[in-house]
């Protein structure tokens, strides 16, 4: 593997090529390439034993042109104000790719959950939510689930914010309990419009994803919901992994049963399997379709010469480096790009914010059918730009329509004259 490319600038080549497509000002691609502020903090957490550990967190907000900051916040010993700052760039364009009233936002602490107990973690989760409480609120900045977070820690941030405001807001984090103001369908969220956006590709190029053999690395929240429901509309899912290696059945694995392995034992490896593989192995496999659904950086240039995939979904946020991109563009392989196919999240995530403050709750069904509508209209939109301005690629179609979005949205509020 060559040295890993660094999010950001990768967040910013992307910007790049995408402008290289419309008539943008030297003063305005910089502020399409850069955020516009960035909380560092150095959180003092006591833990179990009296002692007191220092953890560093980040919040960055990269734009709010188009509505509040939106993005989730990740726990992960790999955390940078870098990969942080390029999360809330694809943030943005992700909002306005599907066109809901948000800007960018994602946040941060380097920590290992796995080497903290429960109560550790709630003390965490409430010291950077008192740093988030006054740049944070259903207006401003509205936090979600990332890695290694989920309701359980929307929850706490959402109970020290209320605490301290004096006041009831659910929506200022989405991805909540639904006990807590959370919506029906969000957990699925992300897979679901990983399966759509699958589903979509497939029919564009003239196939069917019923029958398709797929191969998903990462199999947490994203991965394994995208595995099911694409086992669920037909498609033979034959490996899924995660950090400790891959599971592979020729014939197709039960997306479930791997799934109730990995909550028993903590691997996916564990699932009766007759073969498992090595990550790089997976990424390698003869599939129709290849779900990128763990970290950033997942295929570098080198690695993109061995990939034998048709068609590559992102799931997770950048897993392919500008590099990987030119390479499996070279080789026909067809990318369809993160800030659509993992948009379902933060779809949901709005929709949940609309419930909110409407305390009005929707069927499941309700969630479904708008995502559903959503995903394919954004979609459709990407494939008549891609044809009809001649891009070359997925990735610039979408990056061209997002742009557009939030330059339209800062000309018409005159934000940069
Ligand atoms: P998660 O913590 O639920 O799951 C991550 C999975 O990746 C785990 O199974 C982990 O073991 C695996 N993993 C980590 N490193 C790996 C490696 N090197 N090789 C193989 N597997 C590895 O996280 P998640 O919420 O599913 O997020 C995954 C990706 O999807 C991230 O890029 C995230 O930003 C993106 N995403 C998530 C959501 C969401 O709603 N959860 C929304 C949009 C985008």
């Amino acid at each position: 593997m060559s040295e890993a490319a660094n999010p950001f600038e990768s967040l910013q080549e992307q910007v790049d090529d995408a402008a290289a497509h419309l008539d943008v000002d030297a003063g305005t691609l910089a502020r399409l390439k850069n955020p516009e502020r960035v909380l560092e903090t150095n959180l003092s957490v006591e833990l179990d034993d009296g002692s007191v550990e220092l953890f560093r967190a980040y919040r960055s907000q990269f734009n709010g042109a188009r509505g509040p900051y939106k993005g989730g916040v990740r726990y992960h010993p790999q955390v940078s104000r870098d990969e942080v700052k390029a999360l809330s760039g694809w943030m943005a364009y992700k909002c306005a790719v599907v066109d809901i009233p948000y800007g960018g936002g994602k946040g941060g602490i380097v920590v290992d959950p796995d080497d903290y107990s429960e109560a550790e973690l709630e003390r965490l989760t409430r010291a950077f939510a008192t740093e988030l409480r006054p740049i944070i609120g259903e207006d401003r900045d509205i936090p979600a689930p990332d890695v290694n977070t989920g309701r359980r820690e929307m929850n706490w941030i959402k109970d020290t914010y209320e605490t301290l405001e004096n006041t009831t807001e659910p929506g200022v984090v989405t991805g909540k309990a639904p006990d807590s103001g959370g919506s029906a369908g969000r957990v699925e969220a992300t897979g679901r419009s990983v399966m759509l956006t699958a589903r979509e590709a497939f029919e564009y190029l003239g196939e069917d994803v019923e029958g398709a053999t797929v191969a998903v690395q990462g199999y947490g929240n994203a991965g394994s919901i995208a595995a099911r429901l694409l086992e669920d509309v037909g498609a033979s899912v034959v490996a899924v992994s995660d950090s400790g290696g891959a599971a592979y059945d020729p014939d197709g694995l039960d997306t479930r049963a791997a799934k109730a392995r990995k909550n028993e034992t903590g691997e996916v490896t564990d699932y009766d399997a007759p073969e498992t593989l090595t990550n790089e192995e997976l990424l390698t496999l003869d599939v129709d379709l290849l779900v990128p659904a763990a970290l950033e950086n997942a295929i570098d240039g080198e690695l993109a010469h061995e990939v034998e995939a048709d068609v590559i979904v992102e799931a997770a946020n950048g897993p392919l480096t500008p590099d990987a991109d030119d390479v499996l563009a070279d080789r026909d392989v067809h990318v369809y790009p993160d800030i659509l196919a993992n948009a379902g999240g933060v779809t949901v995530s709005y929709f949940e914010w609309v419930q909110n403050r409407q305390r009005f709750y929707w069927s499941e069904e309700r969630v479904n059918e708008e995502l559903e509508t959503v995903i394919v209209d954004a979609f459709d939109r990407l494939t008549s730009t891609l044809e009809e301005r001649d891009l070359p690629n997925f990735r610039t179609a979408a990056y061209v329509v997002a742009i557009e979005r939030v330059l339209a949205a800062s000309e018409q509020s005159g934000v940069w004259p």
